[in-house]
């Protein structure tokens, strides 16, 4: 792509970074941003800005929130004993949205992956031990991905949860999950949770 100015190469450059656009894609988006009022292109701009600094994750399960604690984990309509474990903000997202889910989560950031380096103190696995050791826990739901990685994780974490006297499960696992999981419909998705069944320790 040849470019008449270095400040557009730049910032095609920048756009095409972000995941799932290509360098055509990002053209067109700059040259929109361009024929915009100053004052939309700073809104958005602030908008990044803003989410980049003051953006927090909740101290209890470590979803993106905008307070300590998320609105999830403080609120009393929830069930505070089912503690329901996911990759990352975008399946609590998705959860949320089958509107079939009551309890609270926790967000790992992450699945076990040795291939890319990924190890178990890399994930919010200890927060997740120390939830069950400190409150009242009697559920965990693994709702993890149908992936190798998804598979090592859940095998990790029940291994690890052994010692607790909780229930362990995990949903129906035809589920493409994470990051995949805004394409599957939330009838689907809300279904498998419903029906989640016990995860038993093979071997
Ligand atoms: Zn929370």
């Amino acid at each position: 792509m040849q470019f008449s100015s270095r400040l557009l190469e730049q910032a095609v450059d920048e756009f095409g970074r972000l995941p799932g656009v290509g360098k055509k894609t990002a053209l067109r988006l700059v040259l929109h941003l361009l024929k915009q009022p100053d004052a939309d292109v700073s809104r958005f701009t602030g908008s990044i800005n803003l989410l980049k600094e003051n953006i927090r994750y909740c101290k209890n399960c470590f979803n993106i929130a905008d307070q300590d604690v998320c609105e999830i984990c403080v609120s009393p309509k929830r069930d505070h004993e089912t503690i329901c474990v996911v990759e990352d903000t975008r399946d609590v997202m998705a959860i949320e949205n089958t509107n079939q889910y009551q309890g609270v989560y926790h967000v790992l950031g992450g699945l076990i992956s040795p291939m890319d380096g990924v190890g178990p103190s890399d994930l919010k696995i200890e927060a997740l031990v120390d939830r069950l050791r400190n409150g009242n826990i009697k559920e965990v739901i693994l709702a993890l991905s149908a992936t190798m990685e998804g598979d090592t994780t859940i095998f990790y974490l029940s291994r690890k949860l052994k010692e607790f006297d909780v229930q362990v499960s995990t949903i129906a696992r035809g589920i493409a999950f994470g990051g995949e999981l805004e394409y599957v419909d939330e009838l689907t998705l809300g279904r498998s949770i419903a029906t989640r069944v016990p995860y038993e320790v093979k071997g």
